[in-house]
């Protein structure tokens, strides 16, 4: 079961998803932490896993709260590690005008320990790089969690640091192709409304 947490101001949506393991991804920034710790709790009192879409500050600014009081790990892209770790420009912190805080265990998601447990919760990673070089995608029962990558009726932005529109273009194929292979019927993006298939074709639209 995925529960969509709706974000609040310039955060991003969070998502829980429930079932063998307690997974929470991208939980915002520490504004909304009581709030969408409150909605949790009202779901689940134990998260096992904390996964990270990208590092951008309004996704992943909150994980070292999170990882603090549930004791849940955060589990981000290879390629993303470090940026969590030092807040690189990559994070975007400072467009917040914040601070990204670390969470102490950063976890690749190509771990394998992580992929087996991952496959093992029904939920698999697409690499989606194109709003930033170390962006996924998690694919779970019938819906793709994108992240910015896309959004129901637009693309996340491009031109943020180690962003590429040839790679969101490619991204944005290769998950069209896995919504066909798989009978996905939702689109969970980082912000706003969720979508449907619709959206590969309002994304056409911007790319
Ligand atoms: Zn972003």
């Amino acid at each position: 079961m995925i529960y969509k947490l709706n974000g609040i101001g310039h955060d991003s949506n969070s998502y829980l998803i429930v079932g063998k393991k307690n997974i929470l991804i991208d939980p915002g920034t520490p504004a909304t932490f009581d709030l969408i710790r409150g909605e949790i709790e009202q779901i689940t009192k134990n998260i096992d896993y904390i996964i990270n879409t990208h590092c951008h500050y309004d996704h992943a600014g909150a994980d070292y709260l999170y990882e603090e009081y549930f004791n849940a790990p955060v589990i981000i892209c290879d390629k993303e590690v470090n940026d969590l770790k030092n807040d690189t420009n990559t994070t975007v912190s400072k467009l917040f005008g914040s601070k990204l805080i670390a969470p102490k265990e950063i976890i690749p998601i190509n771990d394998i320990e992580i992929t087996e447990e991952l496959k093992f919760c029904g939920i698999e990673y697409i690499e989606t790089p194109g709003h930033t070089a170390g962006g996924i995608s998690l694919v779970c029962e019938n819906s793709i969690i994108t992240g910015d990558t896309l959004f129901a009726y637009g693309v996340g932005r491009w031109d943020f640091p180690t962003g590429n529109i040839v790679d969101l273009r490619n991204s944005i194929a290769k998950l069209e192709v896995i919504a066909n292979q798989k009978n996905i019927i939702e689109i969970l993006p980082g912000h706003g409304e969720k979508g449907n298939l619709s959206a590969f074709n309002n994304a056409k639209l911007f790319l």
